[in-house]
Order: structure tokens, then C-alpha cells, then sequence
């Protein structure tokens, strides 16, 4: 049965409130302000959790570049800065050992940034932006781009009130068709309708190479005092995770009591038991980090993956109809694991095509070019180009990574090679077979055992998180082939979806009607929105789409 569905019309689609489409939204309301002959566009800014920042998770460390841009005085106006950086470490971990840098690497000094509490910053970014006169819609989450003869067209959000097998309860809700003239994508990392851009819109990818992700996994603690001083950033490589295999960890403190604590880990792993949570439960177990969180109390958990492929991933910014900011266009600086800055900066000038779009009155690609035009001659692509080579140069390993980033500081981002090209991340997890005669063992993960009381389990993390989704509601992970799943992934790579899922959504359990064998159960209340699983999975037959409006995590203080 064809659903009937109300059509709101709008100028310019805003879809995530999160810095880059903040930061849009607040500097299109300066520019039309500041020229009273502008027409008044319609503006829509949907964000689909539940209050601005409910999804925003961060370390996290802020160049204050693209916010002293775009609000000369965020200080005086209150901006929440937990503290100003007062000292940096770097320290390369062994299972016992961890070995200070007596030089800091220079990507790694933070003199001038700012600790942040990402959703708190981007909750006083909204107010800014309400202030200025753009509403922003909290709970309205969009779920197919509508793309028309080739143009972007707007966007249709998610229905509601479907029972779990897709069919309307009494309070059946369908999704509204928004069109807009321009669609502004700031989804943040891996979102939904930005993937759709990239599989309607072939052409937004043409010349760039995958993206590849880290996935972060992070709580806070309150710790007594004396552990840890405002404004201290420890960054640390290596262990737990293998010198062959990408990633590292985080200590910021955001106060003299309170601390932020995460650990990366890179999907571009062969290894199916590949565990973001696990690795980060192990990394607490180190010394160095016992001897600040030891006695103190978890407050929050959160998991989100980051795009870290740099420069030479980049998709093309616009198309007819929209433009692409922040992680939505993979802006992420890699050396500094940095993005925040980078992601206003883009919607500043995001913001500043589209203000040139309404007096021309025109959203077309020869408009809405000039925000690539913007881009290519701004610092944030001289800054994303110098780190262009970093994650690819430690595909060789820990060591070799550290020599090349050496290489890449000295030649002014190119280092030893250039645009080597990689793999989609999925694409490099090994069988359980090649595994077996590469390694000459089973793969098997590190064993640890939570107490719940420093190390916590996934559920008990998620707990931590605020997670809240109706239950009865059709899966917003949908698997394209349950029997792939439960067969040939079985026996191929051991299921690793219950491996590298930092929630707990995927398990293995009895299948009675095959007696000895297991099925895969879904959980998907679970979801903390990470997109790891959409990313990882090694047959891709996992999509993630949105669920109703509102729902997921519900972080504080992340
Ligand atoms: Fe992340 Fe997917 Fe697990 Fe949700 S189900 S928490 S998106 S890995």
C-alpha cells in the first residue's frame, strides 16, 4: 500500500547539529543579517537525537582555529572549555612498560587548544545558533536522500510508530518528504544519507580512495585529586593493540578530578576478533593509566568511529542540490586526530556558498562549486593535505609508521611515497584459514576478565551511554542475508561482527532448530550509532539505517 506523505518545503535542508552543520547555520544567519537586501531563504536544521550533542562524541582536543573564526568572542560568550591545555606527553606503551618521548612530536602539541567536552560545546553552539534565529529540530531524523534526474531534491525522514515486522501501530506516523533547493549533509561519520550520496551520486567519489576508520571507544571517570591536572594531554601507540595493527590511546584531563580516557583501534585490521571495547578495557589495565583512574568512578560510555584516511579520501564537496561538511566529507586531520576545527571551517564555507546561492537564487553544482572552491585555497585543506600520507604509512606497522610520519613532517606531508593506494577496510580482515597459515594459529583474542568495577563488560558500558531505542520497531540494522551470517561467516571468519561491535548488539546463540549450531541475535536497542558494523562487516551484508527520530545514545559530558 502506497503511504501518503506530507510535503514541507524549504530553501536550504540542514541534516546533523554537530559543529560543521552549527557552525553552517550560525554563519548563514550572520551573513543574511548583515545584508538586508538578501530574500530570507526557508532554513530546516533537523538533527535526529534526542537534544543537540545527544550523538556528539569527541576526545577531546579543540584547535580553537575554526571557532575563533567563526565566534571571535566564544570565550566571553560562555563557550563550555573544560580547560586550557597545560601540558602534553607522548608515550609509547608495552604490556609493563610505557616509554616517554622526550620530545613531544610537534602534530601532538596542543599549546593553545582547549579540552572539550564535545556534546557540551556543541549544546552551546545550538543555543548560539537558536539565538541567531535558525530553530533546530531535535528528534527529526532523515532516512532516504531523495536524489531526481540526477539532483539532490531533499530528504525523507523516518516513519514512526512501525511495529517490529514494518507494519503501522495506532500511532503510525509516516515520514514527511522535505524538499529542499540545497541539502546540506553535516551527519558526522559514515552517516546514512551521506552513504546514500556516494551510491546514488557515483560521481562525488570519482577520484578519491576509500575511507578508512578508526573506531573509538571512550569514558569518562571522576578521579580524586592529585591523579591528573586540568588541561594535561597524554597521547600513547602501541600496546594493546600489535605493533602490526593501527591505533592508539587518549588521557586528557578535563578538570583535576575528572578525565576523559579512549582508546582507537583501525578497521583496516586482518584480524576477524579485531575488539575496539576489549582493547580499550586492556589499555585501562596498563599502569600508566591505573595510576590515574585506579579508585575513581566511570561516569559515561561512548563509541563512535572517525574517518582517518586524510586528504586523498576526500570526496568531491558538492553535487546539484548539495554539499557535504565535516566528517560527512571525511575532514579529519590523522596526525593530530583532530577534526573539530576542521568540521567549522567547512561550514563556514559551506555557509558562505549557500548565502551566494540565495541572492543568485540559484543551487546549482555552478553555485554550490564554489564551497570546493573555498576549500581548495583554505588552511583546512593545506592542513589536511600535509597529513595526506599518515595513515597510509603505517601500513607497515607501528615502527615503520612512526619513521614515515618522521619522513612526512620533514618533506611537508609527502614523506617517502605519495597517494599510496589502500583498500576499503573491510577488505583487509583475513579468513579464519589465511589467518591459520599466516600467523600458524587460530586467531584468538586477548583474555581479560571485567570486574565491573574498573573494567566493564559491553552491556555495562552501554548502560553508561543513555542508549534508548522503542523496541518495537523494525530493526535499524538490517541484514541483507541472515543465512551469510549464519553459515558461510560462521565457518569464514568466526562472526565478527560480535567481536567488533563496542555494544553488544551482535551474539551468537543456540540455534534450536539446528541443534549444535548458532544463530545470529540482534540486539539493536543496544546501539550506541558507532557505524562500525556498517564499516567492518566482511560480506557488507549489514546496513545501518536510522531509527526512529530521538533514539540512541543520550551522551553527558562525552
Ligand atoms: Fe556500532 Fe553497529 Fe554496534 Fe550499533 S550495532 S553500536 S552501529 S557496531
Amino acid at each position: 500500500m502506497a503511504i501518503e506523505r506530507d510535503t514541507l518545503e524549504t530553501d536550504i535542508l540542514i541534516v546533523g547539529a554537530g559543529p560543521a552543520g552549527l557552525s553552517f547555520a550560525y554563519k548563514l544567519a550572520q551573513l543574511l543579517g548583515g545584508d538586508s537586501s538578501a530574500a530570507k531563504p526557508e532554513i530546516l536544521f533537523m538533527e535526529k537525537g534526542s537534544y543537540v550533542g545527544a550523538h556528539a562524541l569527541s576526545g577531546a582536543v579543540m584547535d580553537p582555529r575554526g571557532i575563533a573564526e567563526l565566534i571571535p568572542d566564544f570565550r566571553e560568550k560562555g563557550a563550555p572549555l573544560e580547560a586550557a591545555v597545560s601540558g602534553d606527553s607522548f608515550y609509547l606503551l608495552s604490556e609493563k612498560s610505557a616509554i616517554k618521548s622526550p620530545v613531544n612530536p610537534p602534530p601532538l602539541q596542543n599549546h593553545g587548544s582547549y579540552v572539550i567536552s564535545l556534546n557540551k560545546f556543541t549544546g552551546w553552539l545550538a543555543q548560539q545558533v537558536e539565538a541567531a534565529g535558525i530553530d533546530i529540530y531535535a528528534g527529526m531524523a532523515g532516512f532516504e536522500l531523495l536524489v531526481e534526474e540526477g539532483k539532490v531534491t531533499g530528504v525523507q525522514t523516518v516513519d514512526m510508530g512501525l511495529d517490529k515486522d514494518g507494519t503501522p501501530k495506532s500511532n503510525f506516523e509516516p515520514g514527511s518528504i522535505v524538499r529542499a533547493k540545497v541539502t546540506v549533509l553535516c551527519e558526522g561519520v559514515h552517516g546514512s544519507l551521506t552513504r546514500q550520496a556516494f551510491e546514488k551520486i557515483p560521481s562525488l567519489r570519482e577520484h578519491c580512495q576509500p575511507q578508512s576508520y578508526l573506531t573509538g571507544v571512550k569514558e569518562v571517570w571522576e578521579v580524586p585529586a592529585g591523579r591528573i591536572k586540568a588541561g594535561q594531554v597524554m597521547h600513547t601507540v602501541g600496546w594493546p593493540q600489535p605493533h602490526d595493527q593501527y591505533g592508539g590511546g587518549w588521557i586528557y584531563g578535563m578538570s583535576d578530578t575528572m578525565v576523559s580516557v579512549g582508546y582507537c583501534v583501525g578497521l583496516d585490521s586482518y584480524d576477524p576478533t579485531n575488539d575496539p571495547h576489549l582493547k580499550f578495557q586492556l589499555y585501562k589495565t596498563h599502569p600508566l593509566l591505573r595510576r590515574i583512574l585506579e579508585g575513581g568512578t566511570m561516569l559515561h560510555y561512548g563509541a563512535k568511529t572517525m574517518p582517518d584516511a586524510g586528504y586523498y579520501s576526500i570526496p568531491k564537496l558538492y553535487h546539484d542540490g548539495l554539499m557535504l561538511c565535516g566528517d560527512s566529507a571525511g575532514l579529519m586531520n590523522p596526525q593530530r586526530l583532530k577534526g573539530i576545527h576542521l568540521a567549522i571551517k567547512s561550514g563556514m564555507m559551506a555557509a558562505e556558498t549557500a548565502f551566494e546561492a540565495v541572492k543568485k537564487q540559484d543551487y546549482s553544482a555552478t553555485v554550490l562549486k564554489g564551497y570546493q572552491e573555498r576549500f581548495d585555497t583554505s588552511w583546512a585543506r593545506e592542513e589536511v593535505y600535509r597529513t595526506r600520507n599518515v595513515h597510509a604509512g603505517f601500513k607497515g606497522g607501528l615502527y615503520a609508521g612512526l619513521f614515515h610520519s618522521a619522513m612526512q613532517l620533514v618533506t611537508g606531508g609527502r614523506g617517502l611515497f605519495d597517494r599510496r593506494e589502500h583498500k576499503r577496510d573491510h577488505e583487509y580482515m583475513l579468513t579464519i584459514e589465511a589467518f591459520k597459515a599466516r600467523f600458524g594459529r587460530e586467531p584468538k583474542k586477548p583474555q581479560l576478565t571485567f570486574d565491573n568495577k574498573y573494567t566493564y563488560d559491553k552491556l555495562t558500558d552501554v548502560y553508561k551511554s543513555g542508549t534508548m531505542h522503542e523496541e518495537h520497531q523494525p530493526s535499524h540494522l538490517v541484514i541483507a542475508d541472515y543465512d551469510i551470517c549464519n553459515n558461510r561467516c560462521t565457518q569464514e571468519y568466526g562472526n565478527p561482527c560480535q567481536h567488533f561491535c563496542p555494544a553488544s548488539v551482535y551474539n551468537m546463540v543456540d540455534d534450536e532448530a539446528r541443534p549444535g549450531k548458532k544463530k545470529l541475535e540482534l540486539t539493536p536497542s543496544n546501539c550506541v550509532h558507532c557505524k562500525t558494523c556498517d564499516i567492518a562487516d566482511p560480506y557488507q551484508v549489514i546496513r545501518w539505517v536510522t531509527p526512529q527520530g530521538g533514539e540512541g545514545p543520550n551522551y553527558t559530558d562525552m
